[in-house]
């Protein structure tokens, strides 16, 4: 069927042609269009196929030298040889095809969990829906912020902008209006349409869903859905330069070591070659890159499951090195759960008692026990409260639950209190037009009438701001001029509590259809003020300790009055208590000021979202690294520049949302900390697979070496290498994936993000490691091969030897610098014991069985060789720990000089 030319009709044929109407589908209508349209959703990225993913894993150049290795060993006719080093690149290519796919998966799950919500109207009633759940038809409700959820006709709109740049690439937003269009008009120029993807930067609309899912203008533009984060972050490119590195010298040493073998030692070219395949596959970590993968993985996952979603994988390193978090206030340090406390009037001070949204409480002058009766100066500030106010509170389960914004709830609450009914008020007072609250403006306006024919408008909103919009004050039925001192004095009495202040006005006006900003800046007249409390959050409390321990400075960014910021700073253990600098401060400052100032204070008042991106610039200039919280469409930018944008999920916008590298679940500031502590573990546990695995290298490439330059047999075969590497990998690496946050995780400074991969002192342990690998293995094996031993029981000795290291060198690896003489070294990590335990079965598996034997050239060994390589095995235990302890006693020794 031919589709309308959505933009080109009007509303009322637009309307008429999806069978809809103002009110919206009835939820009976809507099931059935869903079953019919199908859900709104684009058809899953195509994503590549299984094939070409494994075949991937074959393009990396420390394959390419295994692949070299095998070819030559297929030239020899070493078949075994052959047919082994193709089995491992082969089960290496599926291990990282395996575990690729289970980071992928991963990734998906979570982004699923942000799954977008819409405002819908059904059956006259305005309802939160899952995104997916739009049929054409529907009406939907948009606000500055949101992300438009399907292709929409408008159909009302307040001086609605929005950012098309995904569809249209222009990135200025356009403005819309609800009049048709051209038939012809260019998808920019299309004033009366919002389109799915796009984002709404200012104002409010109605829109009527004219097509959903892969219909939408964005689900045709294939190519544009293929935004799966890929798994590629600095760390991974680090790694991989360094592969390119280690591949070079790889060659370098190899080619030296064949040309030494031959010319002066005089072995055969057959003889070397095989030696340099050995050594080749020897120094190459294979398991490498996988096991890196899987721990960033396994870090997005437990963030996930802390509450904190990554949305882009590189923010799980710089977590880790975040050196200041700055804070929103409102829900994130506090509970956000608001009671009116105060009320203050020209005619007296007022206490309200009860707390939650329950409306049981009583309203007492200070100062008088007994309950007052309502004046008309209460009456009238109470109605203005009710009045502008988007929250409704109902009664669910005996429970009184809010719908709404916390601020209003409360408000509402104590309108209640004072005996207003929300429905009989609407049902008299009739809304008209309304200015929506903007934390840049600081207030909300709405426009109401009566039945007497009567215009007026309510205000409320900062105090400082509604003082400076009012003329007079109301006084018992009276309006007398207004005493500022006396206003701004009662602000601090109120915000020095702690209190968030909100002032009440009201205006008169001329019979009116709109409301313009113009309308409200002067000629009010001051209702009163409401101060309410927004408890801390105990959790917060403590997280901004811990923060304090782990070096890591924090720093409230708060719309809300100096007085209460300091206040509840004071309780957060946030701030001297005292110093504060309001987004006016910050107007007045260049840059450099700034820069000076933010060093030392932490609290930040009365500021706008443009102050944000200021102090994210200069903290950036101090080079700190810095986290920034944010939830609405002005944030946006600050969240950008920040090193870790972090959204509200809550009660952040879309706009917000996308921005970000992370999203708060619980919108609490606990869950940015743990996702530090988290990405701090991660960070922990990629230096732990590396100084265990490349030791392992480091130590069969020196044993090979020693070989060659003293003239005696290989004391194991390239084929025996490959088995080790391998199966370490699978095993006791990948142990050191799950290895859980190390007990002083928070209580060091955090990671300077220049320091490189491998800092002197890895380097250093990987040295010392493999040294000691090569004298526990080659020596073993010469002891043997002395003792008349045959040279495949030599090696099957030798081979053991190298494993049984490993086991022990893992327990040693699960700290870096703290001693491992704990009860956790055995029982921290189950995947730790696991994986001997597994790894202990293959090793009998190869020493024992005939096929093994047959395949990598073992020999069965007895229990003496066994107690040999266990008592060897287990010194390398406490060498890794006496070095540790030395370290350590180095460290305090520097730490007390420094003192
Ligand atoms: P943060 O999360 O940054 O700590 P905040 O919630 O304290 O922010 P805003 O939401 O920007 O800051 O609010 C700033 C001020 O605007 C508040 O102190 C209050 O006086 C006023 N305000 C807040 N909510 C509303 C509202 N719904 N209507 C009118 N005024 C409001």
């Amino acid at each position: 069927m031919q589709q309308p030319v959505w933009h080109a009709i009007s509303v009322e044929s637009a309307l008429e042609q999806l069978q809809s109407q103002l009110s919206g589908l009835s939820q009976q209508q809507a099931k059935q269009r869903l079953l019919d349209y199908g859900p709104n959703q684009l058809p899953a990225t195509r994503k590549k196929s299984a094939l070409t993913r494994f075949a991937q894993q074959f393009h990396n150049l420390l394959i390419y030298i295994l692949i070299a290795a095998a070819i030559i060993t297929a030239l020899l006719g070493q078949w075994i040889d052959f047919s082994v080093i193709l089995g491992v690149v082969f089960i290496n290519a599926l291990i990282g095809y395996i575990q690729e796919g289970k980071a992928e998966r991963a990734l998906d799950a979570i982004s699923n969990m942000l799954s977008q919500q819409a405002s819908v109207i059904r059956d006259n009633k305005a309802m939160p829906l899952n995104a997916v759940e739009l049929v054409p038809g529907d009406i939907v409700q948009l606000q500055s912020g949101d992300k438009v959820p399907a292709d929409l006709r408008l159909i009302d709109s307040h001086e609605l902008r929005i950012d098309e740049a995904i569809l249209t690439g222009e990135s200025l937003s356009s403005q819309k209006s609800i009049s048709p269009c051209q038939e012809q008009s260019a998808l920019g120029d299309r004033n009366c349409m919002a389109y799915s993807g796009t984002l709404i930067t200012f104002g409010t609309a109605t829109g009527l869903v004219v097509s959903t899912g892969r219909h939408t203008e964005i689900g045709q533009i294939s190519d544009m859905l293929g935004n799966v984060d890929v798994l590629e972050t600095p760390l991974l490119k680090r790694i991989s330069k360094f592969a390119r590195w280690l591949t070079l010298a790889i060659m370098i040493l190899t080619s030296i070591t064949f040309l030494y073998g031959f010319f002066v030692q005089g072995y055969t070219a057959t003889d070397m070659f095989l030696a340099a395949v050995g050594l080749a596959v020897a120094a190459i970590p294979e398991g490498l890159p996988a096991i890196i993968t899987i721990t960033l993985a396994i870090g997005v996952q437990a963030m996930a499951n802390r509450k904190a979603i990554i949305r882009k994988l590189p923010a799980v390193e710089t977590l880790g090195s975040v050196t200041t978090i700055c804070s929103d206030k409102t829900g994130t340090l506090t509970c956000n759960e608001m009671t009116v406390k105060n009320i203050i009037t020209a005619a007296g001070n007022y206490e309200v008692s009860g707390v939650g949204y329950a409306p049981l409480g009583n309203i007492t002058l200070i100062n008088h026990a007994e309950k007052i009766t309502v004046n008309s100066c209460l009456e009238e500030l109470s109605r203005a409260a009710m009045l502008c106010n988007d929250a409704r509170l109902y009664q669910e389960n005996g429970q009184w639950v809010l719908h709404g914004d916390p601020t209003e709830g409360a408000l509402v609450t104590m309108a209640m209190k004072t005996g207003q009914d929300a429905d009989v008020l609407y049902g008299q007072c009739p809304r008209i037009d309304a200015i929506p609250f903007e934390s840049e403006h600081r207030f909300m306006a709405t426009l109401h009438h009566d039945h007497k024919g009567q215009y007026f408008m309510y205000v409320k909103g900062a105090p400082e701001r509604l003082i400076d919009m009012c003329v007079t004050q109301k006084l018992s039925g009276d309006e007398t001029p207004i005493d500022k001192q006396f206003w701004h004095d009662k602000v601090n009495e109120l915000a020095e509590k702690g209190q968030r202040v909100l002032a009440i006005a009201s205006k008169l006006m001329e019979k009116s259809q709109d409301l313009s900003f113009s309308d409200t800046q002067q000629g009010l007249s001051l209702l009163g003020f409401v101060g309410m409390i927004d408890p801390p959050r105990e959790e917060a409390i403590t997280s901004v300790k811990a923060c304090h321990n782990a070096g890591i400075n924090v720093k409230m960014i708060t719309g809300d009055h100096a007085a209460t910021a300091v206040a509840i700073g004071r309780i957060l253990g946030i701030g001297d208590g005292k110093a504060v600098l309001t987004g006016v401060d910050i107007d007045n400052m260049d840059n450099d000021a700034l820069i000076q100032s933010v060093q030392d204070i932490d609290i930040f008042a009365r500021t706008s979202p443009i102050h944000k991106l200021r102090l994210v610039t200069a903290l950036q200039s101090t080079g700190q690294i810095v986290s920034m919280t944010g939830d609405g469409v002005n944030d946006a930018p600050a969240l950008k520049r920040a090193d870790v944008g972090v959204a509200m999920g809550m009660k952040g916008t879309s706009v917000a949302k996308e921005t970000a590298e992370m999203v708060l679940v619980d919108d609490n500031f606990k869950s940015i900390v743990n996702a530090v502590e988290q990405g701090r573990t991660v960070y922990d546990n990629i230096k732990k697979s590396i100084l265990f695995i490349l030791p392992t290298n480091g130590g069969e490439a020196l044993t090979i070496l020693a070989a060659i330059i003293l003239g005696r047999l290989l004391p194991i075969t390239p084929v025996q290498i490959l088995w080790v590497n391998m199966i370490t990998a699978v095993t006791l690496a990948l142990a050191l994936a799950f290895e859980p946050a190390e007990k002083n995780v928070m209580k060091r400074p955090p990671r300077n993000p220049a320091e490189p991969l491998l800092t002197p002192f890895l380097i250093w342990r990987i040295i010392f490691v493999s040294v000691i690998l090569l004298f526990g293995t080659f020596g073993l094996f010469i002891f043997e091969r002395e003792s008349g031993s045959s040279i495949e029981y030599s090696r099957t000795v030798a081979l053991n030897m190298l494993v049984t290291f490993e086991i022990f060198y893992l327990f040693n690896a699960r700290y870096i610098i703290e001693h491992a003489f704990k009860r956790e070294v055995l029982f921290g990590n189950r995947y730790a014991v696991y994986a001997v335990g597994i790894l202990i079965v293959f090793q009998l598996i190869l020493t024992y069985t005939a096929p093994a034997q047959l395949l990598f050239g073992t020999e069965a060994i007895n229990l003496e060789s066994w107690a040999r390589i266990i008592i060897i095995g287990c010194s390398i235990f406490f060498l890794v720990e006496a070095e540790k302890f030395v370290l350590r006693y180095k460290r305090r020794k520097s730490e007390t000089v420094v003192d």
